[in-house]
Order: structure tokens, then sequence, then C-alpha cells
């Protein structure tokens, strides 16, 4: 076994850590009260081809090809650049839940018509699931789509969407015929400026530079040319971006934990209570090796994760695993990093209170951490 990364990925690494660090940290505390997406900080992650690295390279803007553990590496090093965690969430929810299950079903003409503009960064798509009554029963759906001539009416009212309230399309899951149960759940790629769709925006208690939003559809026409994969096809679509979104949605956050670990070190050396740095105390220190316990375990899982994907080998078990893994121990880690911080770590200009904030959506959005272990009980056969 290696574990060595290639001169390419570490080169990679570098300089996507420098181009975060120059180009995504701006007015963060700002944007953040105001909860204000960065509209300039998504157009620079797609000129430095963040955004087509979920993408073929026949589709995509910049022409190359990314291997699923190249992209993760990519995205851990985003993280450990970038203290924007909402914009990382865009990326990542555009990345893997629309781009991704449009390149892998899509008809050539949908994916020439929305990949190379997504992944240029002049069109934004959200990904519309989750619905009052279902939530983590995720096809326990009551949005309906109704053929009507040569397409179908939408009607419903979808929840918590990210980018829902700024989004360009939304990747929607309806169902076409009731009777049917989840064979019956379709997939539509919906332009949101058409006519019927209302949407509302939502304030949230972290990752507020992510706008998260209702999309409500009333008889919205939908052309029969946007729907994806096949009519029933929905819930496979649905399962297997699932399944990827797991391993890639929170990879960024491995980078936002070292982060986290190399400012709490650096502290810990540097501050000093009772003569002597704060590191010297048990108590400070062993909380630290826990933050790096974490960051080191985390990075296993993500790294055999995008392994296995690369191979093309199952990852059921290990993406729920990493998802819960990852979601988990950036809450524990957020707050290790406010405790090593004392008082001032509290305070929202010293940008440390933030991440405790956004991490804990992470053990909500992609399926909840015990959604994770039911999906782990499952595969060991509990
Ligand atoms: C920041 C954020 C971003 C999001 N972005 C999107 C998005 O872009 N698109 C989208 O469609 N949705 C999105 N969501 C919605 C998210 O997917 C749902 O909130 C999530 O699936 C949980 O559904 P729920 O909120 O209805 O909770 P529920 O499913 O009602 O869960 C409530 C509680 O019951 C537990 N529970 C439920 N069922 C089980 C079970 N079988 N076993 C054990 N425990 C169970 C849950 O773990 C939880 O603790 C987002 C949510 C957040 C917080």
């Amino acid at each position: 076994m290696d574990f060595a990364l290639t001169e390419e990925q570490q080169a990679l690494q570098s300089e996507i850590e420098a181009f975060a660090r120059q180009n995504l940290n701006d007015n963060i505390i700002a944007r953040d009260r105001a909860s204000e997406f960065s509209v300039e900080g998504w157009k620079a992650c797609a000129d430095q081809g963040i955004l087509s690295m979920s993408v073929p390279s026949e589709y995509n803007d910049t022409g190359v090809d990314t291997d699923p553990l190249t992209g993760a590496l990519a995205m851990e090093a985003l993280g450990r650049g970038c203290r924007d965690n909402g914009l990382l969430l865009a990326l990542a929810t555009q990345m893997w839940t629309v781009q991704y299950p449009i390149s892998r079903f899509g008809t050539d003409e949908q994916k020439r018509r929305y990949l190379p503009a997504m992944t240029s960064g002049e069109l934004i798509g959200a990904h519309a699931t989750t619905e009052a009554i279902a939530g983590s029963d995720h096809l326990a759906l009551s949005t309906t789509a109704t053929r009507q001539g040569d397409g179908y009416l939408l009607n419903g009212e979808k929840k918590l969407i990210t980018l829902g309230p700024i989004a360009d399309v939304a990747l929607v899951f309806a169902t076409v015929d009731a009777d049917k149960g989840r064979w019956g759940i379709t997939a539509f790629i919906v332009d949101l400026n058409s006519e019927g769709v209302r949407r509302v925006s939502r304030e949230k208690m972290g990752l507020r530079t992510a706008p998260l939003g209702d999309l409500v559809f009333e008889d919205c026409f939908v052309p029969a040319t946007n729907l994806l994969g096949s009519e029933g096809a929905g819930a496979s679509i649905s399962s297997e971006s699932l399944g990827v979104e797991r391993c890639f949605v929170l990879a960024s956050q491995i980078g936002a934990m070292q982060r986290q670990l190399e400012e709490s070190i650096e502290y810990a050396k540097n501050r000093q209570q009772f003569g002597k740095p704060i590191g010297q105390f048990q108590s400070v220190s062993n909380r630290i090796v826990d933050m790096k316990l974490l960051v080191e375990t985390g990075q296993l899982l993500l790294y055999k994760t995008a392994w296995k994907l690369s191979r093309g080998e199952s990852i059921t078990l290990e993406s729920a695993l990493l998802k819960l893994h990852l979601a988990e121990s950036f809450v524990i880690t957020s707050l290790d990093y406010i405790r090593t911080h004392g008082g001032g770590a509290y305070l929202t200009d010293n940008e440390i209170e933030r991440d405790l904030r956004d991490a804990v959506g992470g053990v909500i959005y992609a399926g909840t951490s015990d959604i994770q272990r039911v999906l782990a009980a499952r595969i060991l056969g509990l």
C-alpha cells in the first residue's frame, strides 16, 4: 500500500490552497451577517477549474478529466485555504448533486446545454428533493408531475434547498405516477425562471453565505426534453448521486479541520497562562491531539473511499461511514478550536465561532448522521 501523493497531486493541492487563500476570504464576516453569497468567489472557483472536476472533459469548461481521488484532494486543499464554508457547500452541492447526475444520466443535448455553462460558473444549479413530509424518507414525495402535451405540469413545495434563492435551474424530483411508489419518481431539470416557480429565502444558523430556501411549483410547465433519465428512474438517479455526494460533500471540511488544528497548535504554543504556554497543560495538548486524530482518520476514510470509487468499486458502506465521521468530527473540532482559543474565540470578529455554526449543518444535509448509521447497519447485515 502506497500512501504517497503524486507530484502532480501535491502541486495541485498547493496551487488550490494558495488560490483559495488569495481569492476566497474577503469580507466573510460581513457576508455571513448579511447572508450574502460570493458571486466573485463562485466565478473564481469556476475559472480555477473547481466546478469542472465532477464532469467529464467532453462536457466541462476546462477540457480536463479529474479522477475521484484527485477531486477529493482538490476539495481538501480548497477547504484548507477557504474560510467560507457556505461557498464550499454551494460548490459541492452543484458539483455532486446537479452536475454529476446530469453528466451520468443526461442526454447528449442536456449535457451540452447545461454542463459547460454550469462548470464555467455562468449557470447555477440546485438539487430539490426535500419536502415538508419527505425528509430522511426522501422518496415519500408529494410533488407531482402530470403529463400535459409535450411536457409535464409540476406542482409541489420543496424545502431547505441550497442555492434555491439564486439558482437558474434545479434538478427536481417529483412523482409522475403515485400508484407505482418509488418507481413513479422522476427527475426533471427545471428552469427556475419559468412561470409557476416561486422562491422563499430562509435565514439559518450557519452556512449563511450559501443561500437556502423553498421552491414552490404551481402548474410549472417542464418540457419532456427536460426529463432526466426516463420516467420512474428518479429513485435510482437519486440513490446513485447521493452515494457520490456522501463521498465528496464534506471533503473540504478535512481541510478546514487541518486549518483549525494548525491555528490551535500555534495559539497553544504562544498563549501564556500561569507563566507557561497553555500547550504545556495536558488538558489543552490532549484536546489538540484528539483534533489531530479526527483529521487523520477522516483523511484515511476520504482517500480510501475516493480510491475505491476511482476503481469503480461499491462505496456504499465507506461513503456512509465517511459522511458520518466527517460531519460529527467537524462539530467536535470546531468546538475544540473555540475551547483552545478561549473567550476571544466567542467574538465574531475573530473568525473562530463561525465554523461551529457552519459545522452543525453537516450532521443534517446529505442524510443525517442517524441515516448514515442506518445505511451502514443495513450493509453490516443488522
Ligand atoms: C444546510 C442544509 C442544506 C440542505 N440542502 C438541501 C438541498 O440542497 N436539497 C434538498 O433536497 N435538501 C436539502 N436539505 C434538507 C436535508 O436533506 C434534510 O433536512 C434531511 O434529509 C433531514 O430531513 P428532515 O429535516 O425532514 O428531518 P427528519 O427526516 O424529519 O429527521 C428528524 C430526526 O429524525 C431522525 N430520523 C428520521 N428517520 C430516521 C430513521 N429511519 N432512523 C433513525 N433516525 C431517523 C433524523 O436523523 C433526525 O434526527 C438541506 C438541509 C440543511 C440543514
